[in-house]
């Protein structure tokens, strides 16, 4: 399997390659050259398996310069009990005779990024050696939050690398301040930025653009590279759990091979929900996948018109890991509806950064359509979605997948579809645990982060993930600030360390 750009034709390179540097040279974005197909019989065979045997199984298809010793360790090293706080990984929670919840939150950050940063890594690592490459590589991530500290767990003590994240001083929740502070490992460093996560993320790209920066890190054995979710290292195992639920379904009787599912998806950089369409394409059987925003629901329009515009108000709402205006992923889909015309899904891309806008073709407009659907929620329907749940069904949800959860609810209002559905779960509670609670919890709520996490325990009955229960006695390793255009002094500092 070879990848190529989604902007041009001159490249060609094996997974390892496309890992390695992330993104393609001509700005693109890499994508396979060809979907792997999966046949329904061996489908219905993966409802015997774990999700690290169905993990390499579907890995193996796409990075097929991987031997299969690698992809053992690669998937060994990260779906493990040591990791997850669930022998399931990810487990299916059914909600009703329609609704299931696939929860992605049982990882070490207790956010769904784990499922792919923990084994990006062990990628990673193995990319450099089988590139041939002989420096060891120094990632730098600049984050609002749940990016940062899930890489700074996937990385820490992976030998052969460094991780350094870079945070907005006043941009981060403190519960996620904290578990960016306490971060152990002997390879990790992080850094709070005197400024917002713009001037984090311009500070990095800044040093990834340097020529003399990069020459400096090499001359200190360094090659830079990214963890940022369009490494293909990052959407890889994101399929993986599509074809779990699936497989999870058939297992328990609620459906049988063959039929088809609906997939929600709460939905940001339109990462996850990418990797349910290659699901779909793969040959999972899924009729509708609905994309939830929200109130910065760029994506609901784009979904229902063809016009991708991001020329609107930035909305910081209680789900901010998908407050964000530019879908970076989307240009991976719009080169898979095209045909792959990469001249076209260029002129898309050049018209978004010129005009912060752009449309696509009938055509590309009507494939879409009969995939997608798209719908968005506010801050307040998010809070009730929440407090519906936890009456109706006595189960906590965050506020990430409780937007999924009120756009599923519209969707089936609307159209009347009974298909079975999985809804995509992002984020354990605990992590937005004051949003969670103000939907839910009557009384006043107190002030300090480890009460909230009492209460909410004492409200809900979910149990406190270790990580966070453990945080309240782990002590403050990282306190430096630098200023907004320092950051390449903290990097040099800590590469000569
Ligand atoms: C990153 C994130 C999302 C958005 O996922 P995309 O792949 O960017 O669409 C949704 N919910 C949570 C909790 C996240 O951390």
């Amino acid at each position: 399997m070879k990848y190529i750009s989604t902007r041009s034709d001159k490249y060609k390179v094996d997974s390892a390659e496309a890992i390695k540097t992330g993104i393609a040279p001509d700005g693109g974005l890499f994508v396979p050259e060809e979907i792997p197909q999966v046949a329904l019989g061996e489908i219905e065979g993966f409802a015997s398996l774990s999700y690290a045997e169905l993990a390499k199984k579907i890995l193996s298809l796409y990075l097929t310069d991987y031997t299969d010793e690698e992809l053992s360790d690669c998937v060994a090293g990260a779906y493990t009990s040591a990791k997850f706080e669930s022998d399931e990984i990810a487990p299916l929670h059914k909600l009703d005779g329609k609704a299931s919840v696939l929860e992605l939150w049982h990882g070490p950050t207790c956010a769904f990024k784990d499922m792919a940063l923990q084994i990006l890594p062990h990628f990673l690592v193995k990319a450099i050696k089988k590139t041939g490459e002989d420096r060891d590589v120094i990632i730098l991530v600049a984050t609002s939050g749940d990016t940062g500290k899930a890489a700074l767990e996937g990385f820490k003590d992976v030998k052969n690398t460094k991780i350094q994240v870079f945070y907005p001083v006043c941009g981060v929740s403190k519960i996620q301040k904290l578990q960016m502070a306490t971060q152990d490992g002997s390879n990790v460093s992080v850094i709070s930025v005197d400024g917002n996560f713009d001037d984090a993320q311009t500070g990095v790209k800044k040093i990834f653009g340097n020529e003399e920066y990069i020459n400096e890190a090499s001359d200190l054995g360094y090659v830079f590279s990214s963890a940022n979710s369009i490494n293909w290292g990052r959407l890889v195992p994101q399929i993986v759990y599509y074809f779990y639920a699936y497989s999870r379904l058939v297992k328990t009787g609620e459906i049988k091979c063959g039929d088809k599912i609906n997939i929600v998806v709460p939905t940001g950089n339109f990462g996850n929900i990418l990797a349910a369409y290659y699901a779909k394409e793969m040959g999972l059987c899924v009729d509708k996948l609905i994309c939830a925003s929200n109130q910065n629901n760029v994506l609901t329009d784009f979904i229902k018109t063809g016009v991708y515009d991001k020329n609107r108000k930035f909305e910081t709402t209680i789900s901010p890991s998908m407050d964000i205006l530019i879908s970076s992923n989307l240009e991976r889909l719009l080169f898979h509806m095209s045909g792959k015309n990469f001249r076209l899904v260029k002129e898309y891309m050049t018209s978004l950064s010129e005009n912060g806008k752009y449309s696509v073709d009938k055509d590309i407009f009507d494939k879409i359509s009969s995939v997608f659907r798209a719908g968005y929620c506010d801050d307040e329907e998010t809070k009730a979605t929440i407090k519906s749940t936890f009456e109706k069904y006595n189960y906590t949800i965050d506020t990430h997948t409780a937007v999924a959860k009120n756009v599923y609810d519209k969707y089936t209002k609307e159209t009347g579809d009974t298909t079975k559905t999985v809804i995509a779960s992002t984020a354990n509670p605990y992590k937005f645990n004051k949003a969670v609670l103000e939907a839910i919890s009557d009384g006043e709520l107190p002030e300090g982060e480890f009460e909230l996490i009492d209460l909410l325990h004492q409200i809900s009955g979910l149990d406190v993930p270790k990580s966070l229960a453990g945080l309240k006695s782990k002590f403050i390793r990282f306190n430096t600030t630098c200023a907004k255009d320092n950051l390449w002094s903290e990097t040099k500092k800590f590469l000569t360390k």
